[in-house]
């Protein structure tokens, strides 16, 4: 079926300057001045931002369902002729409801507080529904939309711009766009129907595109042009299969896709490169050296920590600059590899910095860092290892002594949280930096911290707490090299790992009873520090849900509302209520993010020392506390928290030769998808797989559990559905930065557009 397409301009249009990718959006016709202001606070400034707003997804308007072929619980599009409406009160809610109808069959739309929606339809007129369908309980066997989205369809008799622009929203694949309006006064009418229009005006005025792929790129994969694929994505021609719109497998989406992935590994690629060229310190490893990392290791390495430190030490040994990451799932055995580098470079004459997320960290690697190199401190006198912790919460002359200490060189290894970046701290001789990191820097953050000042580029070092999947690790750490510890220390037993629900946490109770009578220790761990209604949860669980007519926002998938009100039990009302009955008699701490830092290294220590049998705290034990004797993990309310943070959780305990035990609690109502990570909890104790669930569950954006993560935002890729194109980016990014493909000048297209890319998209301006 082939429709008349519509023009582009009336005739009697003045000419203008022909529209480039850089022109104002104001020009753009449709748009004019005041439009532009709106769509500029929605970030599109120019015909390329506005080319670039993609549909979000397609409804296939050339063959509509049909009424009887619709299954409940699914999502469709459905066209029909509206038959009536009506605006009913149910328990004093205004409800609107809509009947749509194809020949006999018809479906119910229904909106609640639907006030706005009455005089909207009239009888004859067709229309576009899409949303879930569920199943009628008045009309058995027939079906009703809750909440759909719509559109007004143009009837055979349209007139005017209707009837010109009809072949674009009826009897093809149509786009549908998230609205540009906004919260503005235009919110209603940048939607995809004026959307459409635009862009459809817009490509048939606008010939050409900057390209920005070499053509013999393109050519060797199958990719088609720029300006090609822009048409194709927003109007896709005849014949083209939803579904391969859908998961983005079209070669014009492909083609976005591999453009904007390559630009970002391109990108990281050539940093990588450049900050290779960089001077560095080429440490040396005399005899000397290796008989002081054989001194401080009090057991066998294991393979994987052999091989990780191997290639650690061959970075430090030449001339360039270390970059690199250290991943390796929980109880992997991270911090004693780092501590070895870290004695590389002072064994060199250089000092050391290892930077933790949280204080409670930080306090611990300097406990463990004393311990470990105890031994050698006394065979050296105290000259070698001399070790300074230096967090926010020193007071000011604390901090000015560390600093002063530091900047003498009067010590060697300075452990800190990541406020040593903040502190202004000078070092004597830096040559060596580890960034023990937990998601929490960003790859700006990452890229500052490594240009701190100085003759030479200290090494970098940067370990994360837990597993990454290789998506993410790609765009966020593209510029490093990795390692991965993937063995844990021998003799460890697998953590038995059970769900529980609540009524039965009798039973758990007596279970760190018996545990404790037998010398080991506990930690129970509850998402909020206070009573239920604590305005600080120190654990992000706000799932909001999208409002209906929005797209799923980039980055993350959607949610279901779990936002319903239930009775949270918190750290400090169970600390009372546990201690006076379930665990009478033993001896409990508390922990939680509101106590200051003396007051939580009080804890931790006497936890260490074992003079603490239970542990109740939030989440602030989450990463890194290593105390082998407790072999006792209870998370309560289990079903709140994410999959990452469990196995995190998890990994404070099995870190002795001693049976462990992981006790999932969780409350009356869980959720389907909590009820997936529990089971993938109980299945499997392989961080990386564990990782790999959690990103298909929660999405990139959330993965890392801030919103500030660091993780560049794409406006056509997603990391979920767009892995094998990743794959390929970087593989080809890489090759062509060692030798371009293509003429003189398309390379120095590349180059350009590079650069507008990085310093638009990641606020990153190259050298
Ligand atoms: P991660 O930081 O990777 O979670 P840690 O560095 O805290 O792990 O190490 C976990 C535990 O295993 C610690 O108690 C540590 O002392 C111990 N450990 C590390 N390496 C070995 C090894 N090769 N053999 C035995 N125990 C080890
Ligand atoms: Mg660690």
């Amino acid at each position: 079926m082939t429709k008349s397409q519509p023009s582009s301009r009336p005739a009697n249009q003045p000419a203008r300057e022909a529209l480039s990718f850089s022109t104002d959006v104001k020009f753009v016709k449709g748009v004019g001045e005041r439009i532009a202001v709106a769509l500029k606070e929605r970030g599109v400034h120019t015909v390329e931002d506005l080319l670039y707003h993609l549909p979000f997804r397609y409804e296939d308007r050339l063959h509509p369902q049909h009424l009887r072929d619709l299954k409940p619980g699914e999502m469709a599009s459905v066209i029909g002729e509206v038959r009536g409406s009506a605006l009913i009160r149910a328990r004093s809610m205004p409800i609107f409801e809509l009947t749509v109808g194809q020949g006999l069959d018809s479906v119910k739309g229904i909106w609640f507080r639907g006030t706005y929606l009455q005089g909207k339809f009239k009888p004859g007129q067709m229309i576009a529904l899409y949303g879930k369908v569920e199943a009628s309980r008045s009309r058995p066997g027939a079906y009703k939309m809750i909440q759909p989205q719509f559109e007004m369809l143009p009837d055979a008799n349209a007139t005017g711009e209707d009837a010109e622009f009809a072949a674009l929203e009826v009897g093809r694949i149509v786009p549908v766009y998230q609205s540009l309006g906004g919260t503005t006064a235009w919110g209603a009418k940048l939607g995809s129907k004026w959307l459409r229009r635009v862009l459809w005006g817009l490509l048939q005025e606008i010939k050409e595109a900057p390209e920005s792929l070499p053509a013999q790129l393109r050519e060797r994969l199958g990719l088609p042009g720029r300006i090609e694929a822009l048409r194709e994505v927003h109007f896709p021609s005849e014949g083209t299969s939803l579904d391969d719109l859908t998961f983005a497998r079209t070669p014009a989406l492909r083609r976005l896709v591999f453009e904007e992935l390559f630009y970002l590994e391109l990108g990281l690629e050539l940093k990588r490169r450049r900050m290779r060229e960089r001077n560095g310190i080429a440490f040396s490893t005399t005899p000397q050296v290796r008989e002081a990392l054989k001194q401080v290791l009090p057991f066998h390495p294991t393979r994987a920590q052999k091989r990780v430190l191997g290639e650690i030490v061959t970075d430090m040994k030449s001339p360039q600059p270390m970059r690199r990451l250290l991943q390796g799932d929980v109880g992997s055995g991270k911090t004693i590899v780092a501590l070895e580098a870290a004695i590389v470079a002072i064994e060199n004459g250089y000092q050391a910095a290892l930077m933790a997320p949280t204080e409670i960290l930080a306090t611990q690697h300097y406990l463990s860092a004393r311990k470990l190199l105890t031994k050698a401190i006394k065979e050296n006198g105290d000259r070698r290892y001399r070790i300074t912790l230096l967090t926010g919460s020193l007071d000011n002359a604390e901090k000015k002594a560390a600093r002063g200490k530091i900047f003498r060189g009067e010590t060697e290894l300075v452990i800190g949280t990541h406020a040593l970046l903040e502190e202004k701290v000078d070092f004597d001789r830096l040559g060596l930096i580890v960034v023990d990191e937990q998601h929490r820097f960003g790859v700006q953050q990452r890229f500052a911290l490594m240009k701190k000042p100085g003759a030479a580029d200290p090494d970098v070092l940067v370990m994360t707490a837990t597993p990454i999947p290789r998506t993410l690790a790609l765009t966020m750490y593209g510029d490093l090299d990795v390692s991965v510890l993937d063995e844990l220390p021998p003799g460890r037993t697998p953590i038995v790992t059970r769900r529980v629900e609540e009524q039965q946490a009798a039973k758990v109770w007596e279970f760190v009873r018996k545990q404790v009578a037998e010398g080991r220790q506990a930690y129970i761990v509850y998402p909020l520090i206070e009573g239920p209604n604590d305005d600080q949860p120190e654990l992000d669980f706000a799932h909001d849900e999208p409002k209906e007519e929005e797209a799923p926002k980039k980055g993350s998938k959607k949610k279901t509302g779990e936002l319903f009100k239930v009775k949270l039990k918190s750290a400090t009302e169970m600390y009372e209520q546990l201690g006076a009955g379930p665990l009478k008699g033993l001896r409990l701490g508390l922990l939680h993010g509101r106590l200051d830092a003396a007051e939580k290294e009080v804890i931790m220590a006497r936890f260490q020392r074992g003079e603490i049998d239970v542990l109740l705290s939030t989440t602030v034990i989450e990463v890194g506390v290593d105390v082998p004797n407790s072999t006792v993990m209870v998370i309560e309310h289990a079903e709140r928290f994410g999959l990452a943070q469990m196995h995190q959780l998890r990994g404070r305990v099995g870190r002795g030769s001693a049976k462990s035990y992981c006790i999932l609690l969780t409350g009356a109502k869980v959720s389907p998808e909590a009820d997936q990570r529990l089971d993938a909890m109980v299945r499997s104790q392989n961080g990386f797989e564990l990782a790999e669930i959690d990103l298909e569950q929660r999405g990139p954006g959330e993965f890392f559990g801030t919103r500030q993560s660091g993780l560049p935002e794409f406006r056509v890729a997603s990391l979920l559905r767009d892995r094998e194109t990743l794959e390929l980016a970087k593989k080809e990014a890489a090759s062509f930065a060692t030798n371009a493909e293509g003429t003189e000048e398309e390379k120095e297209t590349v180059r350009r557009l590079l650069k507008q890319h990085w310093q638009r998209h990641y606020g990153l301006v190259e050298a």
